[in-house]
């Protein structure tokens, strides 16, 4: 495993019902620009994306953002991406994610729709498939992601996640207590992980 330098943030480009989830985004921003990790997203400026890449920035992080050239003015004003040190501008969305895969040592999902749910699954499948170790985190904000944590165990009860060993995301409650998570498991590089989670959760 890479030490943990950058943290990739998959987020919805909505802000949600609620303004936990905004302000959850913020404080992941912060604690990672904090850490002196580089923020990795997707470059937009709305929503919960907006509010990372605003959380790091004003932390005086570095932030990188990867944003597909149909999606600024959407997900995204002009202006507000010249507040990213690094703009990397892809000609569709499998490039996004491609580079927002190599740049990043590690992968959050925060509260997020339909975009965010297609991303942090990519990154599963790869761990899956034996193509990376890097830490996976669902960001469990209110509770936000027990569905699909449920789905997880559930495919796994059934019988279909065929190698469950290469695929354990941690989920963490609280979103301060993220960063440590991750950094806490890049620590315990190639060391069995089984009890990692109890840690964390005491985080
Ligand atoms: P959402 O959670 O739907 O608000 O989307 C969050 C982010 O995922 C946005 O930046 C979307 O542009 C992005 N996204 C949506 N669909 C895809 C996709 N098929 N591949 C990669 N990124 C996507």
């Amino acid at each position: 495993m890479n030490p943990i330098r950058s943290i990739c943030v998959y987020c919805g480009s909505s802000p949600g019902r609620s303004d936990v989830y905004l302000k959850a985004g913020h404080t992941l921003g912060r604690s990672i620009a904090e850490a002196g990790l580089r923020l990795v997203y997707g470059g937009g400026t709305k929503g919960i994306m907006g509010a990372v890449a605003d959380g790091a920035i004003r932390a005086g992080g570095k932030v990188t953002g990867i944003i597909p050239r149909f999606l600024i003015n959407k997900e995204a004003t002009e202006n507000a991406l010249g507040r990213l040190d690094e703009l990397l501008i892809t000609e569709n969305m499998h490039e996004r994610k491609h580079i927002m895969f190599e740049k990043s040592d590690a992968f959050v999902a925060l509260p997020g729709g339909i975009g965010t749910v297609e991303e942090i699954v990519e990154i599963m499948t790869w761990a899956q498939l034996g193509h990376h170790r890097k830490p996976i985190v669902f960001g469990n904000i209110e509770g936000f992601w027990n569905p699909m944590l449920a789905l997880i165990d559930h495919m796994k009860a059934e019988g279909f996640v065929h190698t469950t060993h290469l695929v354990n995301p941690l989920v963490v409650d609280r979103v301060e207590a993220i960063v440590a998570a991750i950094l806490a498991e890049g620590a315990a590089v190639d060391s069995p992980t089984t009890g990692l989670q109890s840690v964390i959760d005491k985080l």
